[in-house]
């Protein structure tokens, strides 16, 4: 099997060759063409997997199919950012992985990706924010924080997902989590795709999944 074989856009089909990714691996194969499928899922996969490309290939690849005029549309608006896509991650460590892997798909295309995380100077995030930002990944406190603050507008949100899910609620990240999913901004579910990714699934995540997304596929890899 290779990257060849889904349907993707030929910036996509570069950066993923630009990155060395020859084989996609499995959570890659099964994920990547129901994502580019409309679907939300939920997703079993360990740290290591290649969960991060699962995820970020199909939502890039959708959003560079929609084109230029909707992305463009969104980042003239300064000071406030309204990203197309966001992705919540548990740590800083895993937030700055996701973010430089995000930089590699979306390299030479006019996706402009951000990451926004606790226990660093908020100034300089937002200055980053400020020259545009399409897909974000963030831990929930701070994405928080960036809203209350009016810089960050989740109405145009198209693409949620929870990375690291088990972990975000073991950390004890819930009550913020469902503080930002059910934003009245953020577009219902069904009106957004969501995807999330556990390496469990016990009940509080099966909870999450249920509230969350909308007729959803389960894989476990
Ligand atoms: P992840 O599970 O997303 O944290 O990815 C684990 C590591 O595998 C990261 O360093 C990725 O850059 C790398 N990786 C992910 N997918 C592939 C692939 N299809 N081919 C080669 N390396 C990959």
């Amino acid at each position: 099997t290779s990257f060849e074989e889904v349907q993707l856009t030929e910036i996509i089909k570069n950066n993923i060759a630009s990155a060395r990714y020859d084989t996609p691996t499995p959570v890659q194969k099964y994920a990547i063409p129901i994502i580019v499928g409309r679907r939300d899922v939920m997703a079993c996969a360990q740290t290591g997997s290649g969960k991060t490309a699962a995820f970020l290939v199909p939502i890039l690849n959708q959003m560079y199919e929609r084109g230029p005029p909707q992305i463009a549309a969104h980042s003239r608006s300064r000071r406030k950012q309204y990203p197309l896509g966001l992705v919540l991650a548990p740590t800083r460590e895993l937030a700055t992985q996701i973010y430089d892997e995000s930089k590699k798909f979306a390299y030479r295309s006019r996706v402009r990706p951000c990451v926004v995380y606790g226990g660093a100077h908020i100034a300089e995030q937002m200055r980053d924010l400020d020259r545009g930002c399409h897909l974000l990944v963030a831990t929930p406190g701070r994405l928080l924080d960036m809203i209350d603050r009016g810089r960050i507008g989740l109405d145009y949100c198209q693409y949620l997902v929870l990375d690291e899910a088990d972990r975000m609620l073991d950390m004890g990240f819930e009550v913020q989590i469902r503080r930002i999913v059910e934003k009245e901004s953020m577009p219902r579910t069904g009106d957004r795709q969501t995807l999330m990714f556990s390496a469990t699934f016990p009940s509080p995540i099966q909870m999450l999944a249920r509230d969350f997304l909308d007729n959803y596929i389960f894989l476990a890899v």
